[in-house]
């Protein structure tokens, strides 16, 4: 048999490696993750793969995970990557949509593994659903056919910048509504090879992320022109606008049309998401649609609010003008969106 191969076990924090403190809350604890695997002595052995175990500090709640911390991940991913087979990052659910994303745009040449994982009882505990997650996240962190980031939740491998969170409580806490898993993992593990993304052209590297004032906001009944102007005050350069249905706003509040295009005039990027859980965003369908399209919004497709956000704060933070930033909104870059064809047959 040859020799086992290596996974680098990048522990963020998050509740799998969680301890319960004196008032019943959990908080993550330095070394509590080192010593819970020290005592399953069968995750040293094969077929898993040897761990190179590196702990952050501070150890995060992914509550307060920022976007200088998936810059700190992703320096880490590039610097180690090189030597392993691929990487496991354990991480809290609760912001793992969007620092998966964030890590599929900002890792350029990825070749290999990059599995994000997590629990919703942490490893301690006895009905811990972590033990199964880090398991087969490992063992999936070793298998050369993913070359991207994906997430590891409970039966299903899904890609990093198409999911979501869509349980607080379920084990089976993500959800990936507009592409099918890239696995699922029963007896066996059934891979969906015609998804998975080919290996980028190397060398391995991390993005730059600069502080760029990115905003999301949700469209609601009664919106008005001068609460966007607020929101869309300088310095904002660019803001995701989670929109009803295929991509619609209000047209009867001449106004609200106004200050969108006033902020586009004066080069905000401006991404039209739906908050639809499924489907995809269709400007040209209804009047309600067209007029965000007139006042220069572009079309965010089928992804997530979490893919489309990363995706602007990654491209305003690399020296480009803001058309060719909106360019590249509307266009996948890292299989976080479908072509328009494929969107229309949208994923069941
Ligand atoms: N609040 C936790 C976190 O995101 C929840 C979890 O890990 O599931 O870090």
């Amino acid at each position: 048999m040859g020799e086992r191969p290596r996974v680098l076990l990048l522990h963020t924090g998050g509740t799998l490696g969680m301890r319960r403190r004196a008032d019943g809350s959990y908080a993550p604890e330095a070394g509590a993750l080192a010593e819970a695997l020290a005592g399953l002595p069968e995750l040293a052995r094969a077929p898993l793969p040897q761990l190179d175990l590196v702990e952050f500090e501070p150890l995060l709640d992914s509550s307060d995970m920022r976007p200088a911390d998936w810059q700190h991940i992703a320096d880490a991913l590039a610097e180690r990557l090189p030597h392993v087979a691929g990487a496991v990052v354990v991480h809290g659910t609760d912001t793992m949509a969007y620092t998966a994303s964030a890590l599929s745009f900002l890792l350029a040449g990825l070749d290999r593994p990059v599995v994000l994982t997590g629990a919703q009882i942490p490893l301690v505990e006895v009905r811990s659903d972590a033990r199964e997650n880090l398991v087969t996240a490992l063992l999936l962190a070793s298998d050369a056919r993913l070359r991207e980031v994906a997430v590891y939740m409970s039966g299903r491998l899904l890609r990093g910048n198409r999911c979501t969170k869509v349980s607080s409580a379920g084990f089976d806490a993500f959800d990936s509504p507009n592409l099918p898993a890239l696995a699922e993992v029963g007896v066996d593990v059934r891979w969906r090879d015609a998804l998975l993304r080919p290996a980028a052209a190397p060398p391995l590297r991390a993005l730059r992320l600069r502080s760029v004032p990115v905003v999301a906001l949700r469209l609601f009944p009664g919106i008005t022109g001068a609460t966007l102007r607020q929101v869309l005050r300088d310095p904002v350069r660019g803001l995701v606008l989670e929109t009803y249905g295929a991509g619609n706003a209000p047209t009867r509040d001449d106004d609200l049309l106004a200050a969108i295009e006033e902020a586009t005039a004066r080069g905000v990027v401006i991404v039209n998401v739906t908050q639809c859980l499924r489907g995809t965003v269709r400007m040209d369908s209804y009047a309600a649609g067209r007029g965000l399209l007139a006042a220069g919004v572009v079309s965010g497709g089928d992804m997530t609010a979490e893919a489309a956000l990363t995706k602007l704060t990654v491209l305003l933070s690399q020296p480009l003008e803001p058309p060719e930033v909106a360019r590249r909104m509307a266009v996948d870059l890292a299989g976080e969106r479908s072509d328009d064809a494929a969107a229309a047959g949208a994923v069941a």
